[in-house]
């Protein structure tokens, strides 16, 4: 087993490797910004090292000085945590090039699926269904309405390279691809420093429903089951649950098989998420992410399984420490991603907690790197907590929720928690039906 792991992260995950690491007997190294010297992560890990200025470009992405300070402490691997590089195949393979570990999937497999024309294109090989669209990249507007015209309008423009929602583009007539097309290339070329854009059928009322699945050197790969993400903001989420309040029991099984089958056929190891979407009863894979995800830990709620600590012992050369029959997932659970933003502009609103209460009791987890009087610097993402809670079934999970939001206290700053208490109370997402849509249409009539 490794004796020192670092982290290449800020915020609340880096915090949730750093309690992985402890409760394994591993130290931790934390790197951080000037922006974030102060930060939790970095008073509770055993070593710390300053990597650069707040922007994320010359710190939490500067590959030299993240190796650097592997190097000057000594450490054994490095786990990426979520965003940053957690999906950069380049920093995967000059990780192991100097010796240490990457606590992740293999840098192949973190290319391929970071191109989503591609991925698609692995999934449909192995009978996994995806998303109508385009089989290549979009080279033109002619072809762009060729290929519209026969999927059918609407459609949506989509960067090859996308992440967290960003250079998408729906369009409703031909007459619009032109401009659309135009838009969502510079989008993708300034967000992702690639244009490649390619074209899927828009779905108008799906589901996001994504599979959690662990995989192992030795070609045991377990399905942590599915969570519903569909409430979503600009294509980000918001509110997460696992198990899917739509699924049954069979649907459910034959999807996390499929899954399950695609990881093993192409030797996929440590953890991964495949992401569909869910419509009319039919599944549409529309990618996979090679990392851990923001929202784990609803998953590992209802599982009782820690996927860090899995994570290391896959990367570690060792077996899962369950299999299948193992996993019982058991109640329900629900997160909300509580930002330091406005709840109706989501201006981002970063400054010092004043006060700070978090709730607690029973099939409760807070997962935040807040204390009182800490700075939340303006540089960064403005996810402050997860609050995540677990009960027997939905009905007790939402009043638990319910009861959680009233008592928790963040002051100081401007959060989303006056959101989530009006969403949790909503008819519709009591009774559990809504789709991807549905968030922004509440938003925009309440
Ligand atoms: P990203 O990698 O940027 O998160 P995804 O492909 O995972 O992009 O999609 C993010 C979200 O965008 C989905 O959860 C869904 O809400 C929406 N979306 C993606 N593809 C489609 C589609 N074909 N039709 C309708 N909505 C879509």
């Amino acid at each position: 087993m490794f004796e020192k792991i670092l982290i290449a992260n800020r915020g609340e995950i880096a915090l949730r490797i750093h309690r992985a690491c402890k409760e394994m007997g591993i130290s931790t190294v934390a790197v951080h910004s000037t922006a974030d010297s102060e930060a939790m992560h970095v008073k509770l890990a055993d070593e710390s090292v300053c990597i650069g200025p707040p922007s994320s470009i010359d710190s939490y992405l500067n590959i030299p000085a993240i190796i650097s300070a592997a190097t000057l402490t000594n450490a054994n691997a490095i786990h990426p945590g979520y965003g940053f590089l957690s999906e950069n195949s380049n920093f995967a393979r000059i990780t192991e090039e100097h010796g240490f570990t990457f606590i992740g999937p293999s840098p192949e497999h973190i290319q391929i699926m970071g191109d989503k024309v591609q991925a698609k294109a692995e999934m449909k090989k192995v009978n996994v269904p995806v998303v109508p669209g385009t089989d290549g990249r979009i080279e033109n507007v002619s072809s762009a309405i060729e290929i519209a015209e026969k999927i059918g309008f609407p459609v949506l423009i989509k960067a090859a390279a996308g992440g967290g929602g960003k250079g998408m583009r729906v369009v409703t007539h031909k007459d619009n691809m032109e401009n659309s097309l135009k838009t969502a290339q510079n989008e993708a070329k300034v967000n992702f420093g690639e244009s490649s854009v390619y074209i899927e059928k828009y779905l108008s009322k799906p589901r996001h429903i994504e599979v959690q699945i662990l995989a192992d050197k030795f070609g045991n790969v377990v399905s942590l089951y599915e969570r519903d993400c569909s409430l979503q903001r600009n294509h980000q989420k918001i509110i997460e649950e696992a198990p899917s309040p739509t699924l049954d029991k069979v649907t459910r099984q034959k999807l996390v098989e499929v899954c399950c089958e695609a990881a093993k056929s192409f030797n996929y190891i440590s953890a991964g998420t495949f992401e569909f979407l869910y419509e009319n009863g039919e599944f549409y894979f529309i990618e996979m992410n090679t990392r851990v995800q923001v929202e784990h830990g609803i998953t590992e709620m209802i599982c009782g399984v820690d996927i860090i600590k899995e994570m290391i012992n896959v990367a570690a050369d060792k077996e899962l420490s369950f299999s299948q029959k193992d996993i019982k997932y058991s109640g329900h659970s629900i997160e909300c991603r509580i930002n330091a933003e406005n709840p109706d502009t989501f201006i981002p609103s970063p400054g010092q907690i004043t006060e700070l209460h978090a709730p607690g009791g029973l099939g409760v987890r807070v997962d935040s790197a807040l204390y009182n009087g800490y700075k939340i610097p303006p540089n960064y993402d403005s996810l402050i907590a997860k609050l995540i809670v677990h009960s027997d079934d939905r009905t007790s999970c939402i009043r638990r929720l319910k009861r959680c939001l009233d008592e928790m206290v963040i002051s100081g700053v401007e959060t989303t928690i006056p959101l989530h208490k009006r969403v949790i109370d909503n008819d519709d997402f009591i009774s559990g039906d809504y789709n991807i849509h549905w968030l922004e249409k509440f938003m925009s009539e309440n």
